[in-house]
Order: structure tokens, then sequence, then C-alpha cells
């Protein structure tokens, strides 16, 4: 399942009145064009930037508003106050909109021309103020959406925009997506449910649920002939363990593992959706639990979450439409085991086997070992070591009255013991600040064992993603204290008690 943000647009929208006459106003639209046409051609900004007339009237505010709501590729509004545009025009127009947007403070003119500076010039280039009355506006309105201030060529600025139309394309492809549920819960598990009406009209995203009989069909009907491909396919890209091979012992046990590939596939495409969890206590008419199928059908874009996870799985489909085109994958991921040695402390992410591909740059080993629990056949798995390089995990839990996205900042290490015996795919990892303040604020902030994994995105994307939706969003990094980190879950525990009365 290809992702392409460059079907997607943002539209460039410059505010302005008819003080100015039409000789400013022209020049207005002369500029804007020209910096929209430059940010769509930005190497940073994966989505087309689309120039739209400048807005003098209150109508024609909520006209274009409106209008963006429909449009069927618009994934937001870039605003820019190019002069003054005073903002009870824009009252009508916010209040409609329905598309996330970016205030982008930026000016025409780089410098101050010393020499030549007078009050024409001063009258073109006043953002300095009118980006101020637009952003009271938003403020006053309670609006979330990012500011963004510099000069319009820099490379943070472009980087940062970027950033923020990739979380835009994510919050899009959400609304009304759909994710397949195979069983239910993992049964006991606390933090890997929620409230899917409640996510539904948060999040835009729609969670069915489905018997494993369903899946089984499918897969019971996948022709022999596309499992010959897939098995094809397995040998040319991966090492593939002597007994999976054609004449081995567990030849078998490939072609089992292929056939619920492609059952999955054909159930996934044909419902249209763009996620799905999977359980392994509910296996009933499947060989063995999916495990390499998932992995694959991970490096082909869509969003998983084991045991039944809904919110990893999307939140991992979120992930992979940010990171589209970005050096650098995305994976649903669990924090696995410690090494606690003083002064080393590190983290072993893995999963009993459904680790993405995208994450590593060696070419995966294809095997096959037991599986201690679920009661099922022995499950083909790729292995591998997640490429040393900074990463970001993310994490979405349902508090109750909200949704939390809780981020740590980690550095994947080379790990310089070989590990002979661990049969699953792995990323071990330096946590920010360190291990003890990373653990402790993740715990103390409910954080889950399941993550969405990435060395594409940093945290602003899925700070920006968490705007756009209206999550809470908390940080781990290299700035983080515990006393400041329990504070901020006290205060936001107020917060989100009071905003519920302010919108
Ligand atoms: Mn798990």
């Amino acid at each position: 399942m290809m992702i392409d943000l460059k079907q997607f647009d943002v539209w460039f929208v410059t505010g302005s009145q008819h003080l100015y006459g039409p000789e400013t106003i022209e020049k207005v639209a002369e500029h804007s064009k020209e910096i929209a046409q430059a940010l769509s051609h930005s190497d940073k900004i994966p989505v087309n930037v689309v120039y739209k007339p400048v807005l003098t009237t209150p109508e024609a505010i909520r006209e274009l508003c409106l209008e963006a709501n429909s449009a069927r590729n618009c994934v937001g509004l870039i605003t820019w106050m190019h002069t003054f545009s005073p903002a009870k025009m824009w009252i009508a127009g916010l209040t409609a909109l329905q598309k996330p947007f970016a205030h982008l403070h930026t000016q025409y003119n780089r410098d101050i021309p010393w020499s030549e500076i007078d009050m024409d010039f001063m009258n073109l280039n006043q953002s300095a103020h009118g980006d101020r009355e637009f952003g009271f506006i938003g403020s006053r309105m309670r609006l979330n959406r990012k500011v963004i201030v510099g000069h319009w060529q820099d490379e943070d600025v472009q980087a940062s925009l970027g950033k923020w139309t990739r979380a835009a394309c994510a919050w899009y492809d959400a609304q009304g997506a759909k994710i397949a549920r195979f069983g239910d819960n993992m049964r006991e598990v606390a933090v890997t449910e929620g409230d899917k009406v409640e996510a539904q009209i948060r999040l835009g995203y729609d969670v069915s649920g489905y018997g494993v009989g369903d899946l089984v069909q499918y897969v019971n009907q996948v022709p022999d002939s596309e499992v010959d491909q897939l098995v094809k396919e397995y040998n040319e890209r991966y090492d593939v363990a002597p007994s999976l091979r054609r004449g081995g012992s567990q030849y078998q046990s490939l072609r089992d593992g292929a056939r619920i590939e492609a059952g999955l596939r054909h159930f996934l495409a044909e419902g249209n959706f763009k996620a799905f969890t999977t359980t392994f206590e509910d296996l009933h008419g499947l060989a063995q639990l999916p495990g390499l199928s998932v992995q694959r059908l991970m490096a082909d874009n869509y969003g998983f979450g084991a045991e039944g996870d809904w919110k990893t799985a999307a939140l991992v489909r979120a992930m992979k439409v940010m990171g589209a085109g970005l050096d650098g994958g995305m994976s649903f991921m669990e924090d696995y085991t410690y090494h606690l040695s003083q002064n080393n402390m590190m983290g072993l992410g893995a999963h009993m086997l459904e680790v993405c591909p995208t994450i590593t740059e060696q070419k995966p080993s294809l095997e096959i070992h037991p599986l201690s629990i679920g009661g099922k056949a022995d499950p083909v798995r790729l292995v591998f070591d997640a490429r040393p390089w900074p990463a970001v995990n993310a994490a979405v839990m349902d508090m109750g009255n909200r949704f939390r996205m809780l981020v740590n900042a980690v550095e994947v290490v080379p790990t310089h013991e070989p590990l002979p015996r661990l049969p699953v795919a792995r990323a071990v990892w330096r946590p920010q600040p360190d291990l003890k303040t990373s653990a402790t604020a993740w715990i103390l902030a409910g954080g889950a064992h399941h993550t969405g994994f990435s060395q594409a995105l940093t945290a602003e994307h899925l700070e920006d993603f968490a705007e756009i939706a209206g999550m809470e969003f908390l940080l781990i990094d290299q700035d983080t204290t515990l006393s400041a980190f329990k504070k901020e879950l006290r205060w936001n525990e107020m917060y989100y008690l009071l905003t519920q009365g302010l919108r």
C-alpha cells in the first residue's frame, strides 16, 4: 500500500483588508504566490502548497474555510497576515473550519532596508503586528494550531512546516479510516483497551471486530500459486533458514505462513482497512500466530497492534503516513527487557514476533522457532537488529476523559554482544535523559508497554499530530526532570477537566 503525500494539498491563505488600496493588495497577492510556490517546491515539504486569493472580508474568509472543509485532498491551511487583517473578520471562518491550520509568522522581506525604509515599506511588511492580531483570535477561540516563526526561505522554517504537513496528512488519513480487529483484547490487559466510540468521535477512525474465522475463510481460499509466489519472494529477499527451504523439514510451515499472509492481504484490501490487530489467544483455524505476515504488512504501511491493541495499530498507521518517503522506518514495538548495569542502562525493545523490517538495514533472516504461548504450531518470523540511530517511542493511552500521547526520545545502539539464541527482531536503546528518569516518568504517565517506534520521525512530528488531534502530549527527552514532569501531569489533569467548559 503506497503512501504518496504529493496527492495532498495545503492551502496557503493570506489575510489582509481593503484599507490599503488595490495596489497594496496586488503586491500582497504577488508575494503570497511567490512564497506558496517556494514552499511547494521545498524538498522539506512533502505536499503541494496551493496559493489562495488574498482574503479581505469576513464573507470571503468563511467561504474559503467552508470550501477547505469539503475539498478532497486539502489536509489543512497555512495562514499568514502579510498586512493587518482585523481578526473579528476571521471568527466566522475559523468557527466553521474543520481542517487543521498552521500559522506561519513570517515576513516577505527578510531584512529591514535600513537606508530606504519608509512608511510604504512599513505598511506592506507588517506581519509583526498583523500576525499578532490573528494570533489573538486563535487563542481567544482556544484553537489548536502550530505557530512557526522565521523567514520563509529558511531551512528550519520549511522543515518545521514540513513536519506539520506530515502530521496533517496523517490526521486526514485517520478520518474514516477502518481498523480490523481479529478477536478481542488479550484478556485482562488494561492499557490496550479503551473507548472505541470516543476514539471515533475524537480521532476519526473506526475499529471493527471480526471473528478469526472470518480471516480463516480468506486464508483457506488462497490458491497454491499465490503461496508459491510469496515463498519465491521470501527466498529472494531474506536469508531463509535451511529447514524452511524446499525439501527442508519445516518447509510446510513457511507455506502456512505465506498462506496466512496472502489471506490477510486479501481480507484487508477488500475491506479497505488501513490497520489491524491480532491476538494469540484467538487463533482458531489458523495454523500459527501471524508473525512474518504481520511484519511484511507493516512494511507495506499497514498499522498494527498485537493483543487487540487498536490504539497502537492506529498510531503505527499514523506514523507510517507521517514518515512516508523519509529515511528510516516505523514499527510496532514493545519495551521488553532491561540491561540495568550501573552507568550503562539500556532497554531492549522487541515483540513475540511482530517487528517491522523497515527499521533495519540488514538483510533479515527468516526463521522458525517455537512460541512458548498460544498453543499453536511454530510461527515463521523475520529476525534482525534495528539500525543504530536516534529514534522515538510513542504510546497512546485512554485516560478516561482524554487520549494521552507519550513520547520518549531514545538512541538505538549497536549490540556489541551477539544474541544467537534470541529468535525475534529487536532494538536496543538508551532512553533520554537516562533510563531511570525515562522509565519513572513513563510509568507515572501511565505509558503503555506497546509503542509506535520510528527512526524517521521526531518528537515534533508527533507533537504536531497530537495538537491537531486535540490529544494530550507529554515528552520525555534530554530536558526532562522528574519534579517538573510530575507537576506537568498534575497541571494537565486540571487543564483537561477545565477545557471541557471553555470550548
Ligand atoms: Mn504485547
